[in-house]
């Protein structure tokens, strides 16, 4: 775990009794809360000039203290004294000058795209990130601590510290809280309860008290509080599928700020730097103080669908990733040591241009699936998705979708997370399906001992797969089926249908760039484990630097690109690991489901004649939009594609699509061809949950 910074040099001569600067504390918080709330409020050029006037002061004032501290002398003083009273006078004059415009509104000013209102708003929210800044520089210093020796990068090790530490963090979080509450009749109540998190975020900063048992809770009650945020944010914008401006880039930007800060905490758990850490707390307060200052409440402004914006929802997912990996990676530092990541043998980055390419992709992809296969990576990230599978199943009408949603996070729980990382990490390998979830590469080395487990694992799940479906993998086993089929990412499947690349994967055919990239996919893999096998029977030696071709292959494609095929949603639309072709553990399944007995029939194809809505083509989550012709056609739809999750059978108006699998098959033979009865017609807000792609809140839009 990496150590707080140590400052060195002189101790302050003058240090102050801790209860007095806590008072100091708690009354310039108070205050900086009440003009903040003053700024929110400003609509004349006088308003905002008395504002920026009074945070203009308080920095000042602040800014003087640590060049005092610093410097301690009658000079200094008198220096910082005139000063004072100079930049007092000189910002005197734009509110000397407001008065002669009255009452004349910041916004009707503008320059280019920018009111003067914005300008005022950017200023503010700088100003009382300064004050704070030199506040807590101040109080760090003026309680005692020893100072730093030299100039230059001293007093900017001091300035981070200070930043990282209980005067700024504390006092922050409390500034927050009474801005929040003074505030609280004016906020959105979800950018209320987004805010209002944030408080809680701050003040379990693990660098704020010098305590290894401190940095360690408050680094697991930060992630818990961090989780829940997560949680709350997927689970509004499922509801809320149009979001004003104001709101969607707070949603953003938060996100940002706390995959900055996990970053930092992990940077500081790892190598000692605080940086990181300290600039993510400028940045959580920029977004927090902006929000604040600027949120008027929705009302009169513009909505936008979400699912119209890809680059909006890119960064979204690509910021939560980014906190979840870090997150992972912390607790990982907890869990097993720094020697968790320090003793990963990495590559030399030298050579010729291409040897130091494919040492920095290979380093990098060690340390990318170092966290991304790590178990506390893992439960994180299934305790936020798996929630999100959890509200699903509210909305799930079909009984068998209920059950195969609680499977989902069943299976993950067990056979993701527990059974491999928890009960037997070492023999896990040698057990066939268990050991061998994803085929080839999944434990290791493809060696003899191993072999029979690998091939026992395609038996088995090839067994299901022709019994069941692919869905017993794609729909049921596979982490995918957690991280594609909750509340808030389901509804991404939009963009299956909106993404230039997305639609290139359309209908139950297979695209001509599906096959050349399972083909690829394919030969890589049979290439790498045979390597693997004749390697570990010593007839070659042949690893990627050391590592087994097959566990590396694996790590690629699944501890990495499958991430970032995740992240890419939005431009290649949900579940693209089985469209695409990229996971051959997936296309193995797929082609042996092709052939078994799995298939969707329809009780009816009539009924699909005269559908006014064919809501079957418009839901589908790989894509498939084929469905009514093929059940007009046919009265059935058997595609290698189909994985089974069933939104088209909950989302048919008239409970028309069964599955037909080994169950139906053996009902066949036993009681006669007997399709399911009907059970009713879908209540209105699953239908518009499922087609039109609104929440359920949004029925009266
Ligand atoms: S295609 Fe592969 S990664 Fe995707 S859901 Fe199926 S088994 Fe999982
Ligand atoms: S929504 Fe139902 S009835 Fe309409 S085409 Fe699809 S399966 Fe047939």
């Amino acid at each position: 775990m990496g150590a707080r910074v140590e400052w060195s040099g002189v101790s302050l001569r003058m240090a102050l009794p801790v209860g007095i600067l806590w008072g100091g504390a708690a009354s310039m918080a108070a205050v900086t809360a009440w003009l903040i709330k003053r700024a929110s409020k400003v609509v004349t050029l006088y308003d905002g000039a008395v504002v920026l006037f009074l945070l203009i002061m308080m920095v000042s004032m602040f800014v003087s203290v640590v060049d005092y501290i610093y410097a301690p002398s009658i000079t200094t003083l008198f220096v910082l004294f005139a000063a004072n009273m100079v930049s007092m006078s000189i910002f005197l004059i734009p509110i000397v000058a407001s008065l002669m415009y009255g009452g004349k509104k910041l916004d009707d000013v503008g320059i280019g795209g920018l009111t003067l209102l914005g300008a005022f708003q950017l200023a503010a929210v700088a100003l009382v990130i300064a004050a704070e800044v030199f506040m807590g520089w101040a109080f760090t210093l003026a309680s005692g601590a020893v100072l730093p020796a030299g100039s230059g990068g001293g007093a900017y090790a001091a300035l981070v510290g200070s930043i990282s530490s209980y005067w700024f963090v504390f006092t922050m979080a409390g500034e927050m809280a009474i801005t929040l509450y003074l505030l609280r009749d004016r906020l959105q109540k979800a950018v209320w309860t987004v805010v209002g998190a944030q408080v809680f975020i701050m003040l379990f900063s693990p660098t704020a008290i010098d305590s290894s048992v401190w940095a360690r809770y408050s680094t697991y009650l930060g992630s818990v509080a961090m989780i829940v945020l997560f949680i709350y944010i997927f689970e509004f914008l499922f509801m809320n599928r149009s979001l004003d401006r104001g709101t969607s880039d707070y949603l953003v930007r938060i996100l940002l700020a706390y995959g900055i800060m996990m970053a930092g905490i992990f940077s500081w758990l790892l190598f000692g730097n605080e940086e990181v850490f300290a600039l993510s707390l400028l940045v959580e307060m920029a977004v927090y103080f902006s929000a604040i200052i600027r949120d008027k409440g929705s009302g009169g402004m513009q909505l936008e669908s979400w699912q119209s914006r890809p680059l909006w929802v890119f960064a979204v997912l690509s910021f939560l990733f980014v906190a979840e990996f870090f997150m992972g990676a912390a607790i990982d530092v907890y869990a097993y040591g720094t020697a968790y990541f320090t003793s990963i043998p990495l590559v030399p980055i030298a050579g010729s241009i291409q040897g130091a390419v494919a040492a920095a992709g290979y380093d990098f992809i060690r340390y990318f699936s170092a966290v991304t296969a790590s178990a506390w990576y893992l439960i994180m990230m299934g305790i936020e998705m798996g929630a999100l599978v959890l509200f699903k199943i509210r909305y799930a009408r079909e009984l068998e979708t209920k059950v195969r949603l609680g499977m989902v996070i069943g299976a993950y729980a067990i056979y993701a997370v527990f059974l491999p990382y928890f009960v037997f990490p070492t023999t896990v390998q040698y057990i066939p399906w268990v050991g061998w979830s994803m085929g080839i590469g999944t434990a290791g080395a493809l060696a003899p001992a191993v072999a029979l487990a690998l091939l026992g694992t395609y038996f088995v799940s090839g067994l299901l797969s022709f019994f069941f479906g692919s869905r017993n993998v794609c729909s049921v086993f596979c982490t995918a089926a957690l991280m594609y089929q909750g509340t808030a990412i389901d509804a991404m499947s939009s963009f299956n249908r909106t993404s230039k690349l997305g639609r290139r994967f359309l209908t139950s055919r297979l695209s001509a760039t599906y096959k050349w990239v399972v083909s690829l996919v394919w030969f890589s893999l049979v290439a790498a484990a045979a390597l693997s096998y004749l390697n570990s029977i010593g007839l070659v030696d042949v690893t990627l630097f050391g590592t087994d071709t097959s566990f590396f292959l694996y790590s690629f494609y699944f501890s990495f690109l499958w991430y970032i095929v995740w992240i890419l949603i939005p431009f290649v639309g949900t579940y693209a690991c089985a469209t695409t072709g990229l996971c051959g553990w997936g296309s193995f399944n797929h082609l042996i489901s092709r052939f078994g007995l799995f298939r969707l029939k329809v009780k009816d194809s009539d009924t699909c004649v005269t559908c006014p809505t064919k809501d079957c083509a418009k839901v589908c989550p790989v894509g498939i939009t084929d469905q009514p012709g093929s059940f007009i056609g046919t009265g059935q739809l058997k595609s290698m594609k189909c994985i089974g999750v069933g939104d088209c059978v909950t989302a048919c108006p008239y409970q028309n699509i069964y599955f037909y699998d080994i169950r139906a098959w053996l009902r066949e033979r036993l009681h006669g061809a007997k399709p399911p009865a009907t059970r009713g017609t879908m209540l209105p807000v699953l239908r518009i949950w499922h087609v039109s792609g609104a929440g359920p809140h949004t029925e009266d839009e």
